[in-house]
């Protein structure tokens, strides 16, 4: 059976998470802190704050952006529900944009029709891991005031060129990027997340909002020799990320390169199969743009059923996923852009994301491909057959 993906971990990342129970410290401290200091210097980023999962990130880079209740922020539906729901969280409505049918990313020639006086803030998504166009985004958001927040969750690890210059997404080029651990995601901590900023005074307020808005931290106290007082000037959330995760984190992140490296080369091997695969659209990538490869998106020719290449695939030992979900499609949304998001519901009903993980084996994706050039096979059968007569 080869799976979606599968975590690249091993004794390293065992250690690590042991030595941190035995330190007899597990929740945030010196290794959270150790762990944002890496990452920061990884992505290039002034400032990385740690939590608790990519959401929780999300749901304070909104609040700390100032969006509240009445205000409407410009998004894709076109990704994971938690980039609506964190808006919601916030009282504010999300405004869905059409993606680029190339990219699968938001169509920033459809951003300014959607800004409305109402409009608070940007949440673009670096979708499976392809930066989006910031170049035209920020030019957008800068002429009208408006925040942008980067839904980095699946892009560790990515770049993007940008004056003439590449640099890592996270630096970030919004106001922050937000970055989740899952073990869906390129690197992970079990569940866990990161916001980087340029904002020194934003990156004080996530500090404080992560931790119950509480004027000191635990290690502050711990190590005070006078006894001090902590203040609660905000009502805050626990939005914290563990020492043991954190722990695991730095060791991941060490591996970092390797495994971006490694995904690069899946992803250019699945381009040369699949090149032989008549009627599949194999991803793009912009000239400017360096994924991660966090999902490998292909889109199936016309008329084939979604659902039968599948489960063909997964008979034949193979697991995939469909196309990145539509919010809108779904009942907390239903109705909101319908009509007007033809190439989102297009992408989530004619693409499919193939297994790509850095331990698969060239054998391993000589068997994905084949099993989908099988199913492709079984379904022109299928539809070119009469039908049944009872
Ligand atoms: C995974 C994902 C999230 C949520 O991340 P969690 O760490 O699971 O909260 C948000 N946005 C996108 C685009 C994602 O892929």
């Amino acid at each position: 059976m080869i799976p979606i993906t599968k975590p690249l971990l091993d004794e390293s990342e065992a250690q690590a998470a042991a030595q941190a129970v035995l330190s007899g410290w597990l929740s945030q401290g010196a290794q959270v802190a150790a762990f944002e200091a890496e990452f920061a210097q990884r992505v290039r980023a002034p400032y990385a704050c740690a939590v608790s999962n990519c959401t929780t990130a999300l749901h304070l880079a909104l609040l700390v952006a100032g969006v509240g209740p009445g205000d409407e922020v410009i998004t894709v539906s076109h990704s994971f529900i938690a980039t609506a729901n964190v808006v919601r969280q916030c009282g504010a409505t999300p405004v869905f944009v059409d993606i680029d049918p190339a990219t699968y990313n938001l169509d920033p020639e459809l951003l300014a029709a959607a800004i409305s006086v109402r409009s608070k803030a940007i949440l673009c998504v670096h979708q499976v891991g392809l930066p989006c166009d910031l170049r035209r985004i920020l030019s957008i958001a800068g002429a009208h005031g408006l925040a942008v927040i980067e839904d980095a969750a699946c892009a560790i690890g990515s770049d993007i060129r940008l004056d003439g210059t590449w640099a890592p997404i996270g630096a970030p080029h919004g106001d922050v990027a937000c970055f989740s651990f899952h073990p869906r995601k390129v690197i992970t901590t079990g569940e866990g997340g990161m916001l980087t900023t340029r904002h020194a005074d934003w990156d004080r307020q996530f500090r404080l909002l992560r931790q119950h808005g509480m004027s000191v931290p635990d290690t502050a106290r711990h190590h005070a020799s006078d006894v001090v007082f902590e203040e609660y000037p905000v009502s805050g959330f626990n939005y914290r990320m563990t020492d043991v995760q954190a722990a695991i984190g730095r060791r991941q992140l060490e591996r970092l390169p390797d495994i971006v490296t490694r995904r690069r080369a899946l992803a250019a091997a699945y381009d040369r199969m699949l090149a032989e695969v008549p009627g599949v659209r194999i991803p793009c990538e912009p000239a400017w743009a360096r994924g991660n490869w966090q999902s490998y998106c292909v889109r199936l020719p016309d008329g084939v059923d979604q659902q039968r290449i599948m489960q063909s695939m997964l008979d034949g030992g193979v697991a995939t996923r469909r196309g990145v979900m539509c919010s809108h499609l779904e009942a907390p949304y239903a109705g909101m852009g319908v009509g007007s998001l033809p190439h989102s519901e297009q992408a989530h009903r004619r693409c499919i994301l193939l297994p790509l993980y850095p331990q698969m084996t060239q054998g391993d994706q000589h068997e994905v491909v084949d099993a989908l050039r099988l199913a492709l096979v079984a379904e022109r059968w299928a539809a070119s057959a009469p039908r049944e007569v009872a």
